[in-house]
């Protein structure tokens, strides 16, 4: 490929990877928002949301991918339908239940632990 043909080509995959961003962002925050009434359209975005990151290359941001259960690809909220715990074995982490498929995460609190921030309005 001729330079200026990759650049523009290079350019253009990065255009489409920061739309990809925003709109997997605005899926979630959509499908936060319609968890309580629509719960099948909520994992509905959170599944668009997956297929877009994948598409595009674009990553989820972990505090994102965190509301996606790692086994069965559920949206899961704390206090919905997964279940927080914390522990302080060895290091301190969160273990998190999806009541779904019924199987553990465990999250390290050695980062900042931004899933019980209520999403902005
Ligand atoms: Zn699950």
């Amino acid at each position: 490929m001729e330079m200026s043909r990759l650049k523009r080509h290079l350019a253009e995959r990065r255009e489409n990877r920061r739309i990809a961003s925003e709109r997997i962002s605005t899926l979630f925050k959509l499908a936060r928002e319609r968890f309580d009434r629509e719960p099948e359209l909520a994992q509905h975005y959170v599944d668009l949301a997956r297929r877009i990151g994948m598409r595009y290359k674009a990553r989820i941001p972990v505090e994102l991918r965190r509301m996606i259960c790692r086994h069965c690809k559920s949206f899961i909220l704390p206090g919905k339908n997964c279940i927080v715990r914390i522990r302080q074995e060895r290091e301190p982490h969160l273990v998190l239940t999806c009541l779904n498929c019924g199987k553990h995460m465990r999250l390290p609190l050695k980062h900042k632990v931004a899933f019980f921030q209520k999403p902005k309005r």
